[in-house]
Formats: C-alpha cells, structure tokens, sequence
C-alpha cells in the first residue's frame, strides 16, 4: 500500500512537517474521509484557521481593492466592482465615527481604515462574519462585510460598534475587559438584545465572547454575552450617562506609579480599581447590582 500523499503534492500544499496530528488529518483527507478530516482539522487549531480565513478575507480584498482618504485619520477601503461607495456611504461612515469620539470624549489620536471586505471571504467558516476591529499598525482596521454595508443606516451602526473598539483598546491601552468593551459598543451602536437564562459572573462572561462563533453553540453563548455586557453597561449609563463611562475609559491608565507597576508586572486587572475610582463600587458589586 502506497503511503500518502505523494512528494510533489506535499509541497504543493504546503509543508506540515512532522506534526502527527496534522498527518492523520491529511491521509484522512487523500483517502476521500472528508467527514474525518474535517473534524481532525477543526479540532486541531480552530484558532488557526481563524487567522487564516482573516488573513486570507483582508489579502483577497486588498488585491482588487481601491483606498481613500477620507480625513487625516480615516481611510476607506473598497472593491469597486462590488460595492458603489457613494458619498452618503463615506459620509456615514465618517460621521458614526466622530459620533462615537464625541460621546467618549476622543480626539482621533489613532488613525483607522475601515474596510469592506469581499463577498467571497463572507462565509459560515470566518469566524468574525459580522464585523471586526484589529489593532494594526500604524492604523487600527475595521473589516465590513460587504452585504452590511450596502444599507447606509446599518453601515453606520457597524461603524458605531467598531470604532467603539478602537477608542476603547487605545484609550485603555487594552486593559477593558471583554464585558466592558463589548457593552459599551452596543450601546454606541444603539442595539439592545434580549438576555439569555444565565447571568454570568466576570470571568465566564468574558470568556463567553470568545466561544468559536463558526458553530451554534458559540453563536448562542457570545449572543448571550453580548446581552449581559450590554445591559451592565446600561446600568453605568444610568449612573452617569457618558460622561461617567468617558471617565472610566481613562481610569484604566491614570494610576501612580506603583500602581502600574504592580499592572505591568503582576498582571492585576484594573477594572475594580477603575469601577471604584469613578463610581464608587467594583466589579462584583457591579454585576450583582446590573442583575435583572
Ligand atoms: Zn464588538
């Protein structure tokens, strides 16, 4: 019995060296078991094959893409041949994100390219269908697929939600945690989605956002998360509106020096420390108080 693959097709695909499980995955797949080899694979590095289906949605859509800049600190990128980005369109995306720097009080320190991705890379195996913000250099991205953006009003509610993201990891240098971050976007984005049966304490909420959302149990779970996030900051926001919530953004960097040291080296969460300085409760209190 011949072993496969052959040599040359080895290279053809690439090379995964010696790594065992990756080899049962592929001789699953020369011997035609898709079912199989579908399972190894996703088992292996789901993680993986959501940076790849990432990187490879954002390269497909550069190669055919035009770029624009709109102000000195908004860039768009578009495939002309896909979507016709008229001015009401440009005009949507630039005005959700002075919006969204107006409430929480950001002065457009970090650039930012919104992009619309390719309609071909919109498929149930990306892991971020609706919309995602990286934090590139020297600009933060936002990524749109293309079908949410033809709507002038959902594009800027996506761009509300994204931008949201971009003040909140530079302001906080990435502190926030999931559940604030995700919250505050929903509320800048001005949706609202019913909450899910279980309330979940911090830690199993934030990591609730980051269930695989390529199958329905995550699909569910990060909804549900996204509920809770959202109705908590509901709660900040009855306790002094934007304002309050601008503050507490700040309030993730302003410590002394002993306190940044202890959040540099120890890795201390400074939510509480955050929560406490501008409204007078931490983060458990929060959550208990937040409850419906
Ligand atoms: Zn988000």
């Amino acid at each position: 019995m011949n072993t496969r693959p052959y040599p040359p097709l080895v290279n053809r695909y690439g090379s995964v060296g010696e790594s065992g499980e990756w080899r049962v995955a592929i001789d699953a797949y020369y011997w035609d078991k898709m079912a199989e080899a579908y399972e190894i694979a996703n088992n292996l590095s789901a993680s993986n094959l959501q940076w790849y289906r990432m990187i490879e949605g954002e390269a497909l859509t550069r190669e055919r893409s035009v770029t624009k800049q709109v102000t000195p600190w908004l860039s768009i990128e578009h495939v002309p041949e896909e979507i016709d980005l008229d001015q009401a369109h440009v005009d949507a995306i630039s005005e959700a994100c002075s919006e969204v720097a107006g409430r929480l009080g950001w002065n457009f320190e970090m650039g930012v390219m919104v992009s619309i991705l390719l309609e071909e890379v919109n498929a149930p195996w990306h892991g971020a269908r609706a919309g995602y913000c990286m934090d590139k250099y020297p600009y933060d991205k936002i990524c749109i697929p293309r079908a949410a953006a033809v709507s002038v009003e959902r594009l800027a509610q996506i761009v509300r939600h994204e931008y949201t993201h971009v003040i909140t990891l530079n302001v906080t240098r990435g502190r926030i945690p999931h559940w604030l971050d995700e919250g505050l976007a929903m509320l800048m984005e001005g949706e609202s989605i019913p909450l899910g049966p279980n309330w979940l304490a911090p830690d199993p909420l934030n990591g609730a956002f980051e269930e695989d959302r390529r199958v329905t149990e995550g699909i569910v779970n990060s909804t549900h998360a996204y509920a809770q996030g959202a109705a908590i900051v509901r709660y900040l926001y009855s306790k002094g509106g934007e304002v309050k919530l601008a503050k507490l953004l700040r309030a993730f960097v302003n410590h002394g020096l002993w306190a940044e040291i202890k959040i540099n080296l120890l890795g201390e969460p400074s939510v509480d420390e955050a929560l406490h300085e501008v409204y007078g409760f931490g983060q458990r209190e929060l959550f208990q108080m937040a409850k419906p």
